[in-house]
């Protein structure tokens, strides 16, 4: 353990349980970190994918010392500012027609997603929402209220049914998956569910903390047409496969679909606290009743947020997601071939989950056992998925091809160790899984 970990442990309780590695972290660059002992780690975390240009962007870091002294500061909040009027233009432009109407700006996904579970009821005036199982909406009571990971049981609204997200590695294929859960659906709005009741669809375009699941082939668009015949609002939570991680700037792009409302945040302020709603007038016209919060549309975070999407733009990071995402996805196929502990290999572009099984069952003690055996051979990633044993990739969008390769170079050794019982089990005392 470092000396600054050690002292965090004993001052800070804000994810301490959470926290996946002894180390504290003093600096970085690009997709490389540097502990408090030294090392370099290559970071195929980016921060749960906040640190969406890797550490220490000069894109970022501009934005802010300009922001800093131009804007007065982190203090000019009362009224608009220039920052985020743009960014606001600029998110209005990135979304489908029919979300083309106002953005409100909060800090987190968890405060975004709050406010739109709040927000689409009180503007249709439809008391239910529907989201999926193992759906991860964010972590503050309205948020966790509207999701299905189990790691957030405690809160579930009233209104709320869970639906099940298709998983066609468990399902057997794609198409059965797809299959089963639309017909769950229309049973459900054929008994328990009156349609005209449900106020809005929250969806992840691809299931990130749940396991990584990439939807089967036409499932969204069926999911939308259920929507559109019942006056449903349908909603993506970008928040962590968005802004062009997936190889699309919105991953609803790879459904076709076209979204009432798009839920943006981590990655948006490039490690900075920054989230946005976008959605149309009338119904965002509701947000404020829901959150009005002191700090909304920081110049400082917004500044940093307009950084990265130009960004994302001038150096075609959605392309280099595409390109990079295809080369890591490749050396992990190979990987699968080689190692028995793998089940499948998914996801899009940067946004790649590897389900760990033993016996046809999740792996879970062993996948905390390669998150730590990576990291202690020097890179840096985490687990997800509701049985814990998805390990999840969500490097930054500059990553190289190069570097996705040396990642895969140093699983391949934790896989190895892990197998042959190398890796001293003890260490997993202090790490505790979802
Ligand atoms: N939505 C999704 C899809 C997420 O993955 C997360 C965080 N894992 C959130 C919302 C919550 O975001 P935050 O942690 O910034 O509150």
């Amino acid at each position: 353990m470092t000396g600054l970990y050690a002292r965090e442990r004993r001052s800070v309780s804000t994810m301490a349980h959470l926290r996946f590695y002894p180390l504290a972290a003093v600096g970085g660059s690009g997709a490389y970190l540097t502990g408090d002992d030294g090392r370099q780690l290559l970071d195929f975390a980016a921060s749960w994918g906040a640190a969406s240009l890797g550490h220490a962007h000069p894109a970022v870091r501009e934005a802010v010392d300009r922001a800093l002294s131009d804007q007065a500061g982190a203090s000019y909040l009362s009224s608009a500012n220039e920052p985020c009027v743009l960014l606001a233009e600029k998110l209005l432009s990135l979304v489908p027609e029919r979300a083309r109407g106002r953005v409100w700006f909060g800090h987190s996904g968890s405060d975004a997603n709050e406010t739109v579970a709040r927000m689409v009821v009180a503007a249709t005036g439809r008391p239910r929402i529907l989201a999926f199982e193992g759906a991860y909406h964010g972590g503050t009571v309205g948020s966790m209220a509207v999701s299905g990971h189990p790691a957030q049981q405690g809160a579930r609204a009233e209104g709320l049914t869970l639906v099940p997200y298709p998983n066609s590695y468990a399902a057997g294929s794609p198409q059965a998956a797809k299959e089963a859960v639309l017909a769950h659906l229309e049973k459900l709005f054929a008994t328990e569910v009156p349609p005209e009741e449900v106020a809005a669809f929250l969806i992840e375009p691809i299931q990130s903390d749940g396991g990584m699941l990439v939807p089967p082939d036409g499932f969204f668009p069926a999911v939308e047409a259920l929507c559109r015949r019942h006056g449903i609002l349908l909603v993506s939570d970008e928040v962590k496969v968005g802004l062009g991680r997936s190889g699309r700037f919105n991953a609803f792009e790879h459904s076709g679909i076209e979204p009432d409302i798009v839920v943006f945040g981590k990655g948006l302020g490039g490690g900075l606290p920054i989230s946005a709603v976008v959605g149309p007038e009338a119904i965002m016209n509701h947000a404020v009743a829901f959150s009005l919060q002191t700090v909304h549309g920081n110049p400082v975070c917004a500044a940093a947020a307009l950084a990265v999407l130009q960004t994302i733009e001038r150096d075609r990071l959605v392309a280099n997601a595409e390109r990079s995402g295809k080369a890591l996805r490749a050396a992990l196929d190979e990987l699968a071939a080689r190692h028995s502990l793998i089940g499948d290999v998914r996801g899009r572009g940067l946004a790649l989950g590897v389900e760990l099984v033993a016996d046809g069952k999740p792996a879970a003690r062993q996948t905390a056992l390669a998150v730590y055996r990576a990291f202690q051979l020097g890179l840096v990633l985490y687990y997800v998925g509701v049985n814990s044993n998805v390990l999840e990739f969500t490097p930054p969008l500059t990553l190289t091809e190069s570097e996705a390769r040396q990642g895969v170079a140093i699983l391949d050794q934790a896989l190895a160790d892990v197998a042959a019982g190398r890796v001293d089990e003890g260490l997993l005392a202090d790490f505790a899984g979802w």
